[in-house]
């Protein structure tokens, strides 16, 4: 199983990426994704997370308030580190059970949606890194067309993430999303025929 890293910097358009990926027959797990679903009522991670953090990072329905969460560990660095620490194999542990499930069921790719791959080096993880590149404004306009932010509240974002040139300069295919969906659309198709499928068709495993 070929596993392909999809990365950006917020805003860039990795979402929108993986939605027209999936259309198109190659499935994608997200990481956001599989980092709620370990700490959902009723799992290890989440009494893991009160046991370490306290109730009062739970809300009144008693599941996890992300919120509350970021507000205890966002302030203490190794509070932080603890969480990362806490999560990250329960996420990998998912991770791999999600691959094996596709696996069987026949698929020989999938593409892994990490906003931050590169910032938590997990580079060697994958076989392959597929980056959704934009400009700045264009990123910035989008994401405040989304979430109501303001320019210097997403600039901030940006800034704590790591730096757009590197970014690119690490893709092995990029992916840049500075026009409509059309042209997203298209490029994506680009991206399947030129890279994904043809890796394929070299191991052998299916032909286009
Ligand atoms: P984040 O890291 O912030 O979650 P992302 O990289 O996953 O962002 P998306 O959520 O895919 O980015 O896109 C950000 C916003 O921009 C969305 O509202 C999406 O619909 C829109 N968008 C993405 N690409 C385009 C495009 N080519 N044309 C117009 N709108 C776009």
């Amino acid at each position: 199983m070929q596993v392909f890293g999809l990365t950006g910097g917020i805003g860039s358009g990795k979402s929108t990426v993986a939605s027209l990926i999936e259309k198109y027959g190659v499935p994608v797990i997200s990481a956001d994704e599989l980092s709620r679903m370990v700490v959902a009522p009723g799992t290890r991670g989440l009494a893991e997370v009160v046991e370490t953090f306290g109730s009062e990072v739970l809300g009144d329905n008693g599941e996890l308030d992300r919120g509350k969460l970021a507000t205890v560990v966002f302030s203490d660095p190794a509070k932080r580190k603890q969480l990362e620490a806490m999560l990250h194999p329960l996420i990998r542990e998912r991770f791999i059970e999600v691959k094996e499930v596709l696996e069987q069921a026949g698929n020989t790719q999938l593409v892994y949606e990490i906003p931050l791959l590169f910032e938590n080096n997990l580079e060697h993880t994958v076989d392959g890194v597929i980056v959704v590149t934009a400009s700045e404004p264009v990123r910035i306009e989008r994401v405040i067309a989304r979430s109501k932010l303001r320019p210097s509240e997403v600039r901030r974002r940006i800034d704590a993430q790591i730096d757009e040139a590197t970014r690119r300069k690490k893709a092995d295919y990029l992916i840049v999303n500075d026009g409509d969906l059309v042209d997203l659309q298209q490029s994506v198709e680009k991206m399947l025929r030129e890279y994904l499928r043809p890796l394929k068709d070299d191991d052998g495993v299916q032909e286009l």
